[in-house]
């Protein structure tokens, strides 16, 4: 047995009706989406999922008129009636269904609806938090309904790639240990043991690995994860992403499968094909040209080392900050010269706002006397060497009329201002390249080997911070690089991992890594990280007895479905493509969550509360 397309109660969708329905009768169900009533007729707009169509009541049928008379946007009613093409002239071009109406025999209310808080309509101006107090209404809204469309076309189309290429769909714990992933954990705490708590995972990283130990070689999980972050733009406690894990595999592997996998999403989807393979950029080579490990490629403005060329400058503050080990960085910005004095300005407040001393400029122009070197009229020029000059140019690619940019400082505090001003002044002056027809474009990378740490003071996490002062960049169970794995702890500065990152249009879309799959090195890096043989036992012990009883080499990766479904329906936030979102502080005005204690479960908990903290 199966069901009808539309269920019991109806015969078609509102949106599927056409010119060839003409002269049958349907029964249609739906959401009155407007009505405009003119006494003797009637007309409503009739929606369901899948899309609008024009119902009109006449006296012909005085019950349906009658029904038409007191319905009220938002009731549910069922329409049964005849197909008919509408007269020429009277047929709407922007609706699929606008070759057609539905005469109503009856109409029949299911339920009856309050006004709702906003209209259910594109393009409305109401607060988010309105919205997502009625989340029910506002995904009626063509654009949510269709993200939510989008978003389960795009897992169908996950679990296909999985499945073609041998991966097997495990469930892995909601309650759990703590997986380290650099946040803070949400806990749960324990009735059965008082005074205990489970994590929630941070991602099934753990289990993930324990599955390649147990043998099931390709592991796959369209997986929930929790991190307790601190508010930062477009984040959410809870987050979904493609968790998956592959033994006897490296890399390759794993660009291979992502590969196909995201050309599969956007033929599909967008009906778009995407090249591949995708380029790749080391992560050093990354930072060097972009300032970033997320680089948007769809436009240049790629940043310029003016180490060399300033070797021996006379410029003061170029010359200070060299001498003390930092780093001298420039962009041109083409066309840039056509920029005020007053927008230069404005730039250096906004590095000043990002914790720069400030910005210096220049603006490349032709040579005096029609002679061929270009020269750079700038505050600066006069404190400069001609070679000075020409080597400015020629390391940021100046041509005539273009601006060049400079900041200076700590190295890697000069690049990724350089980097963050790059992107700004790229989305300021239109640069961010689109298609011919105004489409987005598509720019992919892998960016590799990364650091295997970051110093602790550059963490989010304070409670990560090591015994040695580094974190790791990725998470500790990512393998060294082949070079650094005898000793990464003398220079864990330099040591890089086999880990792997992809970015899209300049937002990371995955993280991955081949696996330390040897308990020793295991060891070693937690014992680096300040995590005792006894600590790590306790926490991890599970996981480094796993690797006593034969594990497999092994990958993996996750991709983060929210966000690729943001960049695919070109959506702002991912709030946009989560049916039930948080707010930015983290709690639902829907369900009004979080919610206070309740003492009884405190009690059984074992938990008491502390007093609250005075606010002052
Ligand atoms: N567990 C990692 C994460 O959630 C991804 C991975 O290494 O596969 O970021």
């Amino acid at each position: 047995m199966s069901i009808s397309d539309h269920g019991a109660m109806r015969t078609h969708g509102n949106g599927h009706l056409r010119a060839e329905h003409a002269d049958e009768t349907v029964t249609l169900a739906g959401w009155v989406d407007s009505r405009r009533d003119h006494g003797g007729v009637a007309f409503l707009d009739l929606r369901d999922r899948s899309g609008l169509v024009q119902v009109v009541a006449d006296p012909e049928a005085s019950d349906a008129l009658e029904a038409a008379h007191r319905v009220r946007p938002e009731w549910v009613i069922r329409v049964t009636g005849t197909v008919r093409v509408r007269p020429e002239g009277m047929r709407n071009d922007r609706l699929p269904t606008g070759d057609v109406e539905v005469a109503a025999t009856s109409i029949e209310v299911l339920s009856v609806a309050d006004t709702p808080p906003f209209p259910v309509e594109d393009g409305i101006d109401v607060s988010e938090d309105l919205r997502l107090k009625h989340r029910y209404v506002d995904l009626r809204r063509p654009r949510l309904a269709h993200n939510l469309q989008v978003r389960a076309q795009v897992t169908s189309v996950i679990r296909r790639v999985m499945e073609r290429n041998g991966f097997i769909d495990v469930e892995t714990p909601i309650l759990t240990r703590p997986t380290p992933e650099g946040a803070r954990d949400f806990l749960v705490p324990s009735r059965l043991q008082p005074g205990e708590s489970y994590a929630l995972p941070q991602s099934p990283q753990l289990f993930k690995q324990l599955l390649m130990v147990a043998g099931v070689e390709r592991y796959y999980q369209i997986a929930r994860c929790f991190r307790d972050e601190n508010l930062r733009a477009d984040r959410q406690p809870e987050f979904t992403q493609l968790d998956l894990e592959l033994s006897f595999a490296d890399e390759e592997d794993i660009y291979g499968l992502i590969e196909e996998l995201f050309v599969e999403v956007w033929r599909e989807v967008l009906g778009e094909e995407l090249q591949v393979p995708f380029p790749r950029l080391t992560y050093a080579e990354s930072m060097r040209r972009f300032g970033t490990d997320k680089p948007d490629l769809r436009f240049g403005l790629e940043l310029a080392d003016l180490g060399e060329v300033f070797a021996d400058t006379e410029v003061g503050v170029f010359k200070g900050v060299l001498e003390a080990g930092g780093s001298v960085v420039a962009l041109a910005v083409p066309d840039g010269g056509e920029l005020t004095r007053r927008e230069f300005d404005d730039w250096t407040e906004w590095a000043k706002r990002r914790g720069a001393k400030g910005l210096a400029w220049g603006v490349v122009e032709a040579g005096e006397d029609g002679s061929a070197a270009a020269t750079l009229r700038s505050p600066l020029t006069k404190f400069m060497t001609d070679e000075e000059v020409a080597g400015v140019i020629a390391a940021t690619e100046g041509s005539i009329g273009d601006a060049v940019l400079f900041g200076a400082g700590k190295t890697s505090f000069a690049f990724q201002l350089m980097g963050a001003l790059r992107v700004a002044i790229a989305e300021d002056r239109g640069l961010v390249g689109a298609h011919d027809d105004g489409s987005t474009r598509w720019e992919f990378v892998w960016v590799v080997e990364p650091p295997m740490f970051d110093p602790a003071d550059e963490s989010d996490d304070p409670t990560a911070a090591t015994a040695e002062g580094w974190v790791p960049n990725h998470h500790p169970f990512t393998a060294p690089a082949p070079e650094y794995v005898d000793d990464f702890e003398q220079r864990p500065g330099d040591a890089t991992t086999r880990a792997y990152d992809i970015v899209l249009n300049g937002t990371e879309l995955a993280s991955g890594s081949v696996r330390i799959h040897d308990a020793d090195l295991q060891r070693r890096v937690f014992r680096f990280l300040g995590i005792s043989d006894e600590d790590a036992e306790e926490k991890f012990g599970f996981l480094l007895r796993g690797f006593s009883y034969g594990v497999p080499p092994h990958c993996g990766i996750a991709p983060g479905l929210d966000r690729l479904i943001m960049l695919i329906t070109g959506s702002d936030s991912i709030r946009e493509v989560i049916a039930f979102p948080k707010t930015q502080s983290g709690s639902d005005p829907m369900t009004d969550a979080p919610a206070p204690f309740d003492p009884a479960a405190l009690a059984e908990a074992g938990l008491k509360l502390a007093p609250k903290p005075k606010a002052d």
